[in-house]
């Protein structure tokens, strides 16, 4: 077996760090190559050079980056804006564990580079789709989903020749913490509510998002982008209207795929990030460790049921934003970002975290994402107009 030769962008944070447990346990498969962070914690990403010895550091942040390089003799220390994205060159797969929309110089990078993406940034994917499916093209490229649902999809999609011949995605959701809670309910919840989930170990933004069922939303896009096809000859296709939403709180199965027979095929495992980590890394192999198996003598039951959608409009406004297209899809996401920032931060409340995403959203410019430059400016105009929109709905969190 050759070894496979790994970077890790967005090294300490919960992808990151999984991605470094499932390393650990095949150490003649695997090799760590080089690893790459902001510089928010460089501590940590010391500490992480020091335990896994890779060839590489890469810094976004220059200032970072000095003290980071300070700490580590003989190892190559790289800063600046660009050093995480330049580690495609040195490995055959890259983990992009960036969070949010910081991670897109590394999706399109490694993509350009002909290299595997195992893609945990689903936001790079989503603001600029028409933009990553140009890179997805390049010779050697290759984009394997690391999002335990389109993992999931993925696998159930080799039980056909093709892909021929899907009728439709389900993609699974825990419901979050708030799930069965009414519209009215969920004025009060507070940002400790919200960060408690009840199936998944993830960082904080993609823990909220799961809250609002934006998560979710951001998936449908993601799903679309990863697995849509144009209707065939034999008339089906994968569009908005084949990819629906089923609320499974038992976060087993982890997605399905419905034939055009009504066979409908699924993947189920424990919910555990290290499966679709170690899945995107070994394809089309298997990792030979399992991170937790299901015992079927104590699971008892799996249930299934609607989103509600009046409840977690943010499902809703993701629909609408994927069905638009060109750029209104990075506008989701980036006024999410800055939403869910404003919440952290105590500025807002959960239910307006949708409010701002509305709002923003009405001042969709139309543009297409017709570049990478295109997407930049999109998500900035996006943050720009969600931050004015913050303060109309500021009061709202105070009591929250
Ligand atoms: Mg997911």
């Amino acid at each position: 077996m050759s070894v496979t030769r790994v970077a890790l962008a967005g090294s300490t944070g919960s992808i990151g760090t999984q991605s470094l447990e499932v390393l650990a346990v095949e150490p003649d498969r695997f090799e760590l190559v080089a690893i790459g962070a902001t510089g928010r914690h460089p501590e940590a990403l010391i500490e992480q050079a020091r335990a896994h010895r890779p060839r590489i550091v890469a810094v976004s942040d220059g200032s970072a980056a000095a003290v980071v390089a300070a700490a580590l003799p003989g190892i190559e220390v790289r800063g600046g804006a660009d050093a995480i994205a330049s580690l495609a060159n040195e490995a055959d797969v890259v983990v992009n564990g960036v969070v949010g929309f910081a991670g897109l110089s590394v999706t399109l990078a490694t993509l350009n580079a002909g290299k595997r993406l195992a893609l945990a940034n689903k936001e790079s994917l989503i603001a600029a789709g028409p933009v990553v499916q140009v890179a997805r093209r390049t010779p050697g490229a290759e984009l394997i989903p690391v999002d335990s649902e389109h993992g999931a999809i993925h696998q159930c999609l080799r039980s056909s020749a093709n892909n021929t011949r899907v009728a439709r995605l389900l993609l699974t959701a825990s419901g979050g913490p708030f799930r069965g809670r009414s519209a009215a309910d969920l004025d009060s919840v507070t940002i400790e509510d919200a960060l408690a989930h009840p199936t998944w170990k993830m960082g904080p933004k993609i823990t909220i998002d799961s809250s609002t069922l934006m998560n979710k939303g951001l998936e449908v896009i993601e799903a679309h982008e990863l697995f849509g096809v144009p209707a065939g000859p034999d008339g089906y296709g994968i569009g908005f209207d084949e990819i629906d939403v089923v609320v499974h709180p038992q976060s087993i199965v982890h997605s399905m795929v419905e034939y055009t027979d009504a066979s409908t095929i699924a993947q189920l495992s424990a919910p555990d990030m290290r499966l679709p980590i170690g899945y995107a890394l070994a394809y089309p192999d298997r990792i030979g460790t399992p991170f937790g198996r299901i015992d079927w003598t104590t699971l008892g039951r799996l249930d299934f049921e609607p989103p509600d959608l009046e409840a977690f409009p943010c499902l809703a406004l993701a629909y609408a934003a994927g069905r638009v297209g060109g750029t209104a899809p990075a506008w989701l996401s980036g006024a999410n970002e800055v939403a869910v920032d404003a919440f952290l931060a105590g500025r807002i409340s959960w239910r307006n975290i949708a409010s701002v995403i509305a709002a923003t959203l009405e001042h969709h410019d139309g543009a297409a994402a017709s570049s990478a430059e295109a997407v930049i400016d999109a998500d900035a105009t996006a943050r720009r107009i969600a931050s004015e929109q913050l303060s109309r709905f500021e009061s709202a969190a105070v009591n929250s």
